[in-house]
């Protein structure tokens, strides 16, 4: 397959954030990381298994006119390891990083324990502690397993709201 062909799949963006090498799969629970659902006129594409050299197939994803918060980032970086964040200004990309795994995230992600104080009708804001495989709630303790965290992502992204 030619390159033309690999550009075709996911079209170019002019000022935007492009996450490469998302784990294969993982593109929509990105959205919800970002709290795109679409309802918010946000100019997206995503590829989805797209053949990669590093990862075998990887998603990803194009987002016209937005960069990503720290704490997006850090969730980030829990269900994609291997991601890159490609800042684009007038189609070039102006910087690019890799995500890193961090101690802790903060917001997005909602603690499964209905009695949490962060599920109570208060401003908290989620916090967890990242384990091996995992993340604690700071304020519960509760444990969410490596392969459920992308189930608890909040859809509103605030990680403010209960379930
Ligand atoms: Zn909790």
């Amino acid at each position: 397959m030619s390159d033309t062909d690999k550009e075709l799949r996911v079209s170019k963006i002019r000022d935007g954030t492009v996450i490469d090498h998302v784990t294969a799969g993982q593109a929509l629970n990105v959205l919800a990381i970002l709290g795109i659902d679409g309802s918010g006129g946000e100019s997206v594409s995503i590829g989805m298994n797209v053949p990669s050299d590093k990862l075998g197939l990887k998603d990803v994803v194009k987002v016209e006119g937005r960069e990503l918060s720290q704490s997006e980032v850090d969730v980030l970086s829990l269900i994609a390891p291997e991601a890159t964040i490609n800042i684009i200004r007038d189609f070039d990309v102006i910087e690019k990083n890799r995500v890193e795994r961090t101690e802790s995230v903060t917001g997005i992600l909602v603690c499964p324990n209905h009695n949490c104080i962060t599920n109570a009708d208060e401003p908290v804001r989620t916090a967890f502690a990242v384990l091996e495989d995992g993340v604690r709630c700071s304020y519960c303790g509760t444990i969410v397993r490596g392969g459920d965290v992308a189930e608890h992502i909040d859809a509103h992204g605030s990680g403010e709201t209960a379930l």
